[in-house]
């Protein structure tokens, strides 16, 4: 299943060895708010320090213009680092050039130096040869364990890989074996649970898994456009015209694998604050909008996921930011949790409902890779894995 080299395959004592992580954590004032991607990317680290690596990290953060931003530096990143691991943490504040090859230089085994935000250069994002090879003159390995960065191809996660020994990290491999075995070979029943604002950044995702799934679960926003395309009036509720061919279609083709919500929580405005109703599909009214799926639903949805094998989420069941239409989402997780089933979970809202429910430790899988993981459901290759050396 897994064909790919990691870090165990190849001799790493005494090099210096490039580690792509996701270190894209929210930051706030200088300080870390949410460490889950740092922690997660931990057994890579430590196995190559206890190796007698030199350990070089790289990774993007938000969204800057193609040029050095300060709020986007890695630097606090770094000294959170430092407290997360008794070894030297050094930074320096560029991801290539001068600077970052005279402190790759100066790196001992067991220490750790981690380079300035990769998307600071316009040639990261275009994956430039030689923006790739300038990340391949700082190591003698390089090591991709950014999963969540895994569908792109960049420099620092896919071009660096044409330039030296490129394998795996433990958390590449963790996430790729979960999320693979759970599309190649399921535990059945297969359920997936599909929500969140759009149906249009979906379609492909949700077509592949009703062709693998045994049951489709749709909730959110996109659920509208759906019993829209069913006929049924939708008032002021989120609903994409332009997708509603496509959902006649889809539904078409799933038949009775494809479950909708049959009842719905309405405001009155996009507003927690809302006079809200529970209501059936049949009776949207206009000046109501369709903000969570309904009780009703939730039993419904579930049945259907307490005789699961297997289950995949991705996507919340309602604006679940918001407590007066949360019930919906915070019901599908505690039903995930009680299952039994092989669950993963995928996406930042439902891994934030996950945790904000305190059931994290009864799912399966939490993955830190929303878009990667949607890809990989989709059926996609990951230009980031497939860059590697295999088996
Ligand atoms: P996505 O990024 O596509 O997974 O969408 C997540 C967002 O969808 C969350 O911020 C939710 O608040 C939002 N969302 C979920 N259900 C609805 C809905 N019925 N109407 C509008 N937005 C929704």
């Amino acid at each position: 299943m897994f064909n790919k080299k990691n870090i165990t395959d190849i001799e790493v004592k005494g090099k210096k060895v490039l580690v792509r992580v996701d270190f894209n954590v929210p930051i706030k004032e200088g300080k870390i708010k949410d460490d889950t991607r740092m922690t997660a990317a931990l057994p890579t680290i430590n196995y190559l320090l206890e190796q007698g690596a030199a350990v070089i990290l790289f990774s993007h953060l938000g969204r800057p213009k193609d040029e050095p931003d300060q709020q986007f530096s890695l630097a606090p990143v770094a000294k959170h680092l430092a407290t997360l691991i008794p070894n030297k943490v050094f930074f320096v504040e560029d991801c290539v050039g001068e600077l970052a090859e005279a402190a790759s230089a100066k790196l001992q085994p067991g220490e750790v130096l981690v380079l300035e935000n990769t998307r600071f250069y316009k040639a990261e994002k275009k994956n430039d040869p030689e923006m790739a090879m300038k990340f391949a003159k700082l190591a003698d390995i390089y090591v991709n364990d950014a999963f969540g960065s895994a569908h792109r191809a960049h420099a620092s996660t896919e071009g660096v890989a044409q330039y030296l020994p490129a394998v795996a990290g433990f958390l590449m491999e963790k996430e790729i074996r979960y999320l693979g075995q759970a599309i190649a070979d399921p535990a059945r029943p297969f359920v997936a649970i599909l929500g969140g604002a759009k149906i249009s950044d979906k379609i492909g995702v949700i077509d592949n898994l009703l062709q693998k799934a045994d049951a489709v679960l749709i909730g959110g926003g996109m659920a509208n456009t759906f019993l829209k395309a069913q006929g049924f009036e939708m008032g002021d509720s989120l609903v994409e015209e332009e997708a509603v061919q496509i959902a006649k279609e889809l539904l078409a083709k799933g038949g009775d694998k494809l479950h909708l919500p049959i009842d719905l929580v309405l405001g009155n405005a996009f507003d927690n604050d809302a006079d809200c109703k529970v209501t059936v599909v049949e009776n949207v009214p206009a000046g109501w909008r369709v903000l969570d799926i309904g009780p009703a639903s939730v039993e419904d949805y579930a049945k259907v996921i307490s005789g699961a094998g297997t289950v995949v989420w991705n996507g919340p069941m309602g604006v679940f930011e918001m407590p007066k239409f949360a019930k919906g989402t915070f019901g599908v997780a505690e039903a995930v949790a009680a299952s039994g089933a092989v669950s993963i979970i995928g996406g930042g809202d439902s891994v934030s409902a996950i945790n904000q429910s305190g059931l994290s430790d009864k799912v399966t899988h939490i993955s830190t890779g929303g878009g990667a993981s949607l890809e990989m459901l989709e059926g996609k290759i990951l230009p980031g894995l497939a860059a590697l050396q295999d088996k």
